[in-house]
């Protein structure tokens, strides 16, 4: 799904292939979109010159020379494309934009639930966003402050456009991660040092992440997001996922502990489970082993067996977690 440094990219995009283009003609091409625009208001858009393109939080804003804003939003996973403007269309091409150089952007969307329209002159735009997740001035004072109140966990707080304008699922789980903040943690009871460490954990993320072209595994390394049963980057402890407010969450157990207080008894917890694990198989190998090894080297088998075992699931569930992505 595009987030912050995504739509970033495109806006990229948009200023290099449409800033100060007129438009020549806009084509609709999915009836969820003509829903949105009227014939009326399509007609009148061809002559309108693109003076600026902008982005806030995941919306882009293409600002017309009479006033007007073209309004653009991925949602799950739309993205520009450009072409010449009597080339074939992509496949999932929504919307076409045809520009005065006979040039075209288009709008690409498999799942067709991206959005476009058109918002008259002279009305302020408010699209109820909270600050910008990569403005510099936005501080850890003031999300510690909107924090406070908030009784939820942080997780889906995060993804609240309102509280913050461009996480999403995949940089909100890695900002966490960061941060050693477990998604279920109560917002309003992180201190403020913990605030800190959020906040600069969003703006370390962000920072990694941009210029990227969608989140795929060639151009970004995702330290949490999509790895359950991975071991952590950090500790080793597999990834776990669950589901919080209806979307997928990965957190090292380990390092993101439910509470501060908890941390110790969780680690030892997880500690004890392996042992009991490797001591279990040690048994069975033992069991099975015609030569009965001696205690320590079943120790070492089962270890190693445990090990590859690990290995081979956390693989297996990585992929199938690959193939009913974006959850
Ligand atoms: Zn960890």
């Amino acid at each position: 799904m595009p987030e912050l440094p995504e739509v970033e990219a495109a806006l990229e995009f948009l200023r290099t292939r449409a800033r100060g283009r007129t438009i020549a003609r806009v084509r609709l091409l999915h009836p969820a979109l003509e829903r949105r625009l009227s014939p009326t208001q399509l007609q009148a858009l061809a002559g309108a010159r693109i003076a600026r393109v902008e982005r806030r939080g995941k919306h882009q804003l293409l600002h017309l020379d009479d006033g007007r804003v073209l309004h653009a939003h991925f949602r799950m996973n739309g993205d520009w494309a450009f072409a010449g403007t009597s080339a074939p269309l992509p496949r999932f091409a929504r919307a076409a934009i045809d520009l005065d150089d006979d040039t075209s952007l288009i709008f690409v969307d498999s799942r067709a639930l991206g959005t476009i329209d058109l918002h008259p002159a002279g009305v302020a735009l408010d699209l109820g966003l909270g600050p910008d997740a990569a403005d510099p001035e936005w501080t850890a004072e003031q999300l510690a402050d909107e924090l406070t109140r908030r009784r939820g966990p942080i997780k889906p707080a995060l993804l609240d456009q309102r509280l913050v304008a461009g996480l999403g699922n995949i940089y909100a789980a890695e900002s966490l991660w960061r941060a050693r903040i477990s998604p279920f943690a109560p917002s309003n009871a992180l201190s403020r040092e913990r605030v800190q460490s959020l906040r600069e954990a969003i703006d370390a993320v962000l920072r990694r992440a941009t210029g990227s072209r969608y989140t795929d595994d060639d151009t970004v390394t995702l330290d949490v997001y999509d790895r359950e049963g991975l071991p952590c980057r950090r500790c080793r402890t597999p990834i776990e996922r669950a589901v919080q407010a209806g979307r997928s969450t990965y957190f090292c157990p380990a390092c993101q502990p439910r509470e501060t207080a908890a941390k110790q008894g969780t680690a030892k917890k997880t500690e004890k489970t392996v042992k009991k694990a490797a001591k279990n198989s040690a048994k069975n190998s033992a069991k099975n082993s015609a030569k009965k090894p001696a205690r320590t080297s079943a120790k070492k088998t089962a270890k190693r067996t445990a090990r590859k075992s690990a290995k081979k699931s956390a693989k297996k569930t990585a992929k199938s977690a690959r193939r009913s992505r974006r959850t």
